[in-house]
């Protein structure tokens, strides 16, 4: 067999990607090891997905026993981990029922599905419009892209679905301007991930929870990001202590193994009646074998509680950090998701930093052109904060010539 490279990519897979020149072939915990075998420190989680890390025991032990028994059988008869799932997400939660997917995208498609239907079944068909966020991101699927509040996203794949509005996030009277009788739903990222790092304010969330209220509008909170543990708690949401009728969730949901899932209250679940939706993987028994050793994982008290503190100790290095280079205007986010935004000097420069990093052994995000973004894992051991912090260091030294 001839060796893998970077190159053959360009040779055989779509141009939508651009990976990094190196190969990852290996992970433990927060590291992460090249073909050469070069170790890297993991700040990016897979992009806030591989919330216990690399091959954590737990996971790999529920992936394998699985597997021996049983992987697929398609929605046309039900699984005992799908069920044990859950039941689980309704006790962490305030849903009642469950949906599951494979993909952020599809479980934000399934709640805006159902928040229609909902509103067409109640109130008739004038009540289908949708609200959404400037600067959102909900998937890359038509309609997900559509609601999604960035253009660039939407550009060449028109015309997208109609009825869809977008109002500037964190604005409450730009929503009370927007919502109406005709409004369906408003759906809110309770921290925006892809947009830039930027949490809700209390009284926006509390804002738009009475508005919908007042419009016979569902609240659907995105948390395909922010969710499962990344802010302390099992979802933001709980932070805020505000409670949406839907959320979707994904990316940690699964720990690196596809699956999504939309909560939702029995009091619009039957809306998505039987034949309505569905998804052939949605519910697949490795997926929710996978997803509750992952909650398992989470619930243990050491783990959300350790969040703050890990979040501390990250904010503390990137103060030092900025303390000697001075191109952090600000670090913002919730628990560790990270969010620093740069200086107008370095406006547009995230990217460099984040390829510099990589040059020292350091794997993290960018959050759009002027945000660093770090989405670690939730355990991952303080020496390795300190060491992927002192990688960070020596990138922004090479890139700044100090
Ligand atoms: C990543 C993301 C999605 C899309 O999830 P996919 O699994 O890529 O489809 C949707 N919403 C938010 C907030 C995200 O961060």
């Amino acid at each position: 067999m001839t060796p893998i490279t970077r190159d053959q990519f360009d040779d055989v897979m779509m141009p939508n990607y651009a990976p990094g020149k190196i190969i990852p072939v290996r992970g433990a915990g927060s590291h992460v090891w090249d073909q050469a075998g070069r170790e890297y420190v993991d700040f990016a989680g897979g992009i806030a997905v591989n919330v216990l890390g690399h091959a954590h025991p737990a996971l790999v032990e529920a992936l394998t026993t699985q597997g021996q028994a049983l992987w697929h059988l398609s929605n046309v008869m039900t699984n005992e981990p799908a069920i044990e799932l859950a039941r689980k997400l309704t006790e962490l939660t305030f849903a009642d029922k469950v949906f599951f997917c494979s993909s952020g995208a599809e479980a934000n498609e399934a709640a805006l599905k159902l928040a229609r239907r909902h509103a067409f079944v109640h109130f008739g068909p004038d009540k289908h419009e949708i609200i959404s966020t400037l600067g959102s991101f909900h998937g890359r699927t038509l309609f997900t892209v559509s609601v999604g509040g960035q253009a660039k996203y939407k550009e060449g794949f028109e015309p997208t679905p109609g009825g869809i509005s977008h109002v500037p996030f964190n604005d409450l009277e730009a929503l009370r301007g927007q919502i109406s009788a005709r409004t369906a739903a408003v759906i809110l990222e309770p921290i925006q991930g892809e947009g830039g790092v930027t949490p809700a304010t209390q009284a926006y969330l509390e804002g738009a929870r009475q508005l919908c209220d007042e419009h016979n509008a569902l609240l659907i909170f995105d948390e395909v990001q922010c969710g499962v543990g990344r802010t302390g708690k099992m979802y933001a949401y709980q932070q805020f202590g505000v409670i949406p009728d839907i959320l979707s969730s994904a990316k940690a949901l699964g720990g690196g193994f596809p699956i999504g899932a939309m909560l939702c209250t029995d009091a619009v679940a039957p809306s998505l009646a039987f034949g309505t939706h569905g998804s052939t993987y949605g519910g697949n028994p490795l997926a929710c074998a996978v997803s509750l050793a992952v909650l398992d994982e989470l619930t243990k008290p050491s783990v959300l509680d350790n969040v703050t503190h890990k979040a501390e100790r990250f904010r503390a290095g990137l103060a030092a950090i900025n303390a000697q280079f001075g191109l952090f205007q600000e670090v913002r986010g919730m628990g560790l998701l990270i969010g620093i935004e740069l200086t107008p000097q370095w406006h547009g420069r995230a990217k460099d930093i984040v390829g510099a990093a990589l040059e020292e052994g350091l794997m993290m995000l960018v959050a759009g052109p002027n945000v660093l973004r770090f989405a670690p894992s939730l355990i991952i051991p303080d020496a390795d904060i300190d060491k992927g912090l002192a990688h960070l260091t020596a990138a922004i030294a090479n890139l700044t010539g100090h």
